[in-house]
């Protein structure tokens, strides 16, 4: 009796991949043979769109800005952008925090834990500010251009020792700025080993990690839209 139905299925499910096998086959003639019939350079055109749609990059990378850190995408496990933070929602315990996430926090791995971990420049512009500053440990800022407008790039929980650039240096995107900070000590003002990196709109310096509304956090761009590479 199994047998039977197992002949049965066997014959459907060959039967209808000759049927889909035919079916498609003969649409794809069809297309091959309407292209051939188009004139020439409507063809070469047709070509050159196919080209181009396979040469488009795999990634939503912008061109002009760059992951700080590699395998940037894979890093981003505990607290995304714009993610609301309380004390007691909070993956990373204990949390001292509380609000809306501004930046994006990449992780490190566990094989990073005691070796210098580099950050680097996601865009070029001009350095305005490096210092300690409480909830962060050592922070970089530079001011970036993005889709044509001024922002703030903010990079946390560096160790300042490890910064070999000054304030009002021209940085090109890539350049190194420094290392992450040592896990719970001052560089990273008692956090864990992580990276904080923050886009906020216009040219002012704006610190907040948190903020405590939406309407706040509109100032804020996700930095993983534009070097997060998935
Ligand atoms: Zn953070």
């Amino acid at each position: 009796m199994n047998k039977i139905i197992i002949a049965i299925l066997a014959i459907i499910i060959l039967g209808g991949g000759i049927y889909y096998w035919f079916f498609f086959g003969q649409q794809t003639k069809k297309i091959e043979e309407a292209i051939t019939n188009l004139p020439t350079s409507i063809q070469s055109e047709i070509a050159t769109d196919n080209l181009a749609v396979n040469n488009l990059p795999a990634t939503n990378i912008k061109p002009d800005f760059q992951p700080p850190i590699n395998r940037a995408d894979e890093r981003v496990t505990k607290k995304p952008f714009g993610v609301f933070i309380t004390p007691q929602n909070s993956p990373i315990q204990p949390e001292k925090f509380s609000g809306f996430h501004t930046g994006a926090d990449f992780e490190i791995f566990p094989e990073e834990s005691n070796a210098e971990v580099e950050i680097n420049a996601v865009c070029s512009g001009k350095l305005v500010l490096i210092k300690h500053v409480s909830g962060y440990g050592g922070v970089a800022v530079e001011q970036c251009e993005l889709d044509n407008e001024p922002i703030t790039v903010l990079y946390g929980h560096l160790k300042l020792a490890s910064i070999s650039l000054n304030v009002s240096d021209e940085l090109q995107t890539g350049d190194k700025i420094g290392n992450l900070g040592m896990a719970e000590s001052a560089e990273t003002d008692g956090e864990r080993k992580h990276f904080h990196l923050a886009f906020h709109r216009g040219e002012g310096i704006e610190l907040k990690g948190y903020v405590q509304n939406q309407e706040e956090l509109t100032q804020w761009i996700d930095p993983c839209l534009y070097i997060c590479d998935n």
